[in-house]
């Protein structure tokens, strides 16, 4: 176990995290310059896709939670996805994840709305220095892996960044850059932003009663290939996360597509208690 309780007193930005993150805000202002394309909505889709599926297949569901197996080379290919979202090093965001989930909606939690505000929750806490490092012996069950390590150390995390941004310019040239890059990545982050903002304060609602104040939002359960907040708290080991037909699950949809070529396998599911015949769903507000 790591530490009980972290406090947020004395928040400071970490700038080498805050530079590169209101850089590409910014480079999405070149829009302005290179217009509005089919061309450069297709490139969009094709880069937030990819990243979107290493994010919340990978990191998420595979890395923080475990709630897949796969080969060593495949883990690998997963570490690689997530780390070109540009969401940090994979060991970073699986112990703060699963930090979240011990701690959800506690003084102690690392990004509550209740707790430490909306703007914090939402993205304060991705550029605060106090959240800067990675606290291995969350992971130790990750850390095992040298090519893992390597990964999340920011030299060797630059590798795939920089290798990705390269190829999009090379095949896509100013509008890779700008929408394969800045304008996916933004939206992106924001997308897992608001899993750590809205679903768990306002809007949605809530099939399950979990001790945390997690919440389901439809579209951006679609957005995020799948992330329905609530769902998730009730069962966080499962590999699926919508639990009926219209909770579109498309991270999950993809994992039984790879299970079936022996890509992944040992799929964990939600008790039988989460099944449709358990559905409570509860419209109450929570803040
Ligand atoms: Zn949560
Ligand atoms: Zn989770």
């Amino acid at each position: 176990m790591i530490q009980s309780v972290r406090t947020f007193a004395g928040k400071k930005p970490c700038l080498d995290i805050l530079i590169p993150y209101v850089s590409l805000h910014l480079a999405c202002f070149a829009l302005l310059i290179t217009g509005i394309s089919w061309r450069g909505v297709a490139i969009f889709l094709g880069s937030y896709f990819v990243r979107a599926f290493g994010l919340g297949v990978g990191y998420h569901r595979y890395f923080a939670h475990r709630s897949f197996k796969t080969s060593r080379a495949f883990q690998f290919v997963l570490a690689v996805l997530g780390s070109v979202a540009i969401q940090r090093g994979v060991l970073w965001w699986a112990e703060t994840h699963r930090y979240h989930h011990r701690h959800a909606d506690t003084p102690g939690d690392i990004h509550s709305p209740r707790y430490q505000g909306f703007l914090y929750a939402h993205a304060g806490w991705f550029v605060d220095q106090k959240n800067r490092e990675t606290k291995v012996t969350g992971v130790s069950d990750l850390a095992k892996f040298p090519e893992l390590n390597w990964l999340n150390d920011w030299k060797w995390y630059c590798v795939p960044v920089g290798t990705y941004t390269l190829l999009l310019y090379l095949f896509f040239g100013g509008e890779g850059l700008v929408w394969g890059l800045a304008v996916s990545t933004v939206i992106l982050w924001h997308t897992t932003h608001w899993i750590q903002s809205m679903s768990h304060s306002y809007g949605g609602y809530r099939r399950f009663s979990s001790e945390d104040h997690s919440r389901n939002h439809w579209l951006l359960g679609v957005l995020s290939l799948g992330e329905f907040h609530n769902n998730h708290h009730h069962a966080p080991s499962s590999s699926r996360q919508g639990v009926v037909w219209w909770e579109f699950d498309f991270g999950y949809y993809i994992l039984r597509i790879l299970s079936w070529f022996g890509v992944v396998w040992d799929l964990k599911l939600p008790p039988k208690s989460t099944g449709p015949s358990a559905i409570q769903p509860q419209l109450e507000q929570n803040l």
